[in-house]
């Protein structure tokens, strides 16, 4: 009977244990963001057909639906759906963090900043389009590139690598933005191949002049590479890390109606979702959220063939939809993320994640 009550002690103590580690467990210490733009349910679909029901979305385990609108037009924009994901607040299409008189809105980005935590974005756009642009910039206009470009001084942003080297060397204002990143103290690369060499500090890296071309004509892994390396460095800082990590060219291939440009920019987002999901799970203080900032193309699946992997696709539109869109979670802090809420109540949710509410 002693025996009985000592290993009932015992067991009591270690659930009571692992019930403390898990709430510990609760609060990430590092929030991946992924947004595939443009990447709307059956864009989502047409890769799980492909991939033969192998996905590596479906690893996470807690779903939501978000509501894209912007704050006065059923179609959301990038720039009003990226400034809902940031911060919290609906505002006009075009609009990157402000609201309709110019009143800036702090990012999430900026708030990780101001609680010591390192923060990162990559794109497979220019790193001043739309939705990078919502996660560090303040801008009545979303096409004002060059400005975006130096408000990425404005904050002490850790890691960024996209295209777009143009907004900030070859500028109408002959302000050389390279020279007052390195002066920064900024690692700067020009060549993607070249970051494997980098192992600390903080980098940029402007792999184009413009736009990065499609992964079919010549990005190849930049994304996966990228965004690995990104989190290399930036796993570094002992008080976690915020990343927004974007598929922008998803959105193209929906406005261009092109399906082929369409899977395969889905097909690799998904693959980098696997690699980013693989780090999340071995270092089990990250909360992974994969989402689309809106659906674009109206794309349906009308027919396909699972086994085969095989899918015949349909456009309905050349802009934008407003239907919802699917948020997968994954990691401490993930099940917050199930139901169907408003784009802004993603930001409110990583604040909670991170533990910011009210600091
Ligand atoms: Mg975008
Ligand atoms: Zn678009």
């Amino acid at each position: 009977m002693k025996k009985l009550i000592y290993l009932l002690i015992i067991l009591f103590l270690f659930s009571a244990c692992t019930e403390k580690e898990k709430t510990k467990e609760s609060k990430p210490k590092n929030i991946i963001l992924m947004i595939g733009d443009g990447m709307g349910l059956s864009q989502m679909y047409a890769v799980y057909t492909i991939k033969k029901d192998n996905t590596n979305m479906a690893r996470c385990k807690h779903i939501g639906l978000v509501n894209t609108s912007s704050i006065d037009d059923l179609i959301t924009d990038s720039a009003a759906s990226g400034t809902a994901i940031a911060t919290g607040n609906k505002t006009k299409n075009g609009h990157i963090c402000v609201d309709k008189d110019g009143n800036k809105y702090t990012t999430i980005l900026e708030i990780a900043e101001e609680h010591g935590k390192a923060t990162g974005l990559v794109a497979t756009s220019t790193i001043t389009h739309a939705t990078p642009a919502a996660f560090i910039a303040h801008n009545i206009s979303r096409g004002d590139y060059e400005g975006i470009a130096k408000d990425f001084l404005v904050t002490d942003i850790d890691v960024f690598f996209g295209g777009g080297k143009n907004h900030f060397a070859k500028r109408k204002d002959s302000l050389n933005l390279i020279d007052s990143l390195k002066a920064r103290d900024y690692n700067i690369v020009f060549d993607v191949d070249k970051i494997s060499s980098i192992k600390n500090g903080k980098t940029a890296g402007l792999f184009y002049d413009e736009h990065p071309p499609k992964r079919s004509e010549g990005r190849n892994d930049f994304l996966e590479k990228a965004s690995l390396k990104a989190i290399e460095i930036l796993d570094q800082d002992e008080d976690g890390f915020f990343i927004m990590i974007e598929g922008s060219q998803i959105d193209w291939a929906g406005h261009a109606n092109n399906q082929e440009f369409l899977l395969d920019e889905t097909l690799e987002f998904d693959d980098v979702v696997g690699k980013i999901l693989d780090f999340a799970e071995k270092d089990g203080e990250t909360l992974v959220i994969i989402t689309a900032d809106h659906e674009c193309g109206g794309f349906t699946v009308v027919d396909g063939d699972l086994e085969k992997g095989t899918i015949k696709g349909h456009f309905s539109s050349g802009n934008h939809t407003p239907v919802m869109v699917p948020l997968y979670a994954y990691g401490p802090g993930s099940e917050d993320f199930c139901g169907v809420y408003e784009n802004t109540e993603i930001f409110e949710k990583m604040i909670v994640a991170f533990g910011f509410e009210g600091k």
